[in-house]
């Protein structure tokens, strides 16, 4: 959570505390099933929201399932996200790694492309499954 949080419009509040107690990444339209009975009923009403709080940085989208997360605050700067991602229980964690981004800050192409902003996405197994999948070979 943030110091934007106060400026946030009512329908902003209601979907932030939505995603923030959803504890993987919920799409759009479960949002609005969500937020229906507290007054949002249209969809723009719903990517209105997200579209702010995306920008101030209190939500993260993940590109490849078309989901949001909120903030765990572990990012270094809103335009720049990098998420693990467990391909066998869609476990998401938002990585800190100061030193990557940092590199990724300094990246340049060969036209001389100057960053501005990054959505990265790791794959992997997470230390739950992996383990599952070590004891199930031992079978
Ligand atoms: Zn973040
Ligand atoms: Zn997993």
């Amino acid at each position: 959570m943030n110091k934007n949080s106060k400026k946030l419009t009512k329908n902003q509040r209601i979907v932030l505390e939505f995603v923030q107690k959803s504890n993987r990444p919920v799409k759009a339209y479960s949002i609005l099933n969500n937020v229906n009975k507290r007054g949002i009923k249209a969809p723009p009403q719903v990517y209105r929201a997200l579209e702010k709080l995306i920008k101030i940085g209190e939500i993260h989208k993940i590109e490849s399932q078309n989901a949001f997360v909120a903030c765990n605050s572990k990012c270094v700067e809103p335009h720049g996200t990098i998420f693990s991602i467990c391909k066998s229980c869609d476990q998401i964690d938002e990585i800190s790694d100061k030193k990557l981004y940092k590199y990724l800050s300094e990246v340049r192409d060969m036209n001389g492309l100057k960053l501005s902003g990054y959505n990265l996405e790791l794959f992997g197994t997470c230390k739950t499954c992996d383990q599952k999948h070590l004891q199930n070979t031992n079978q």
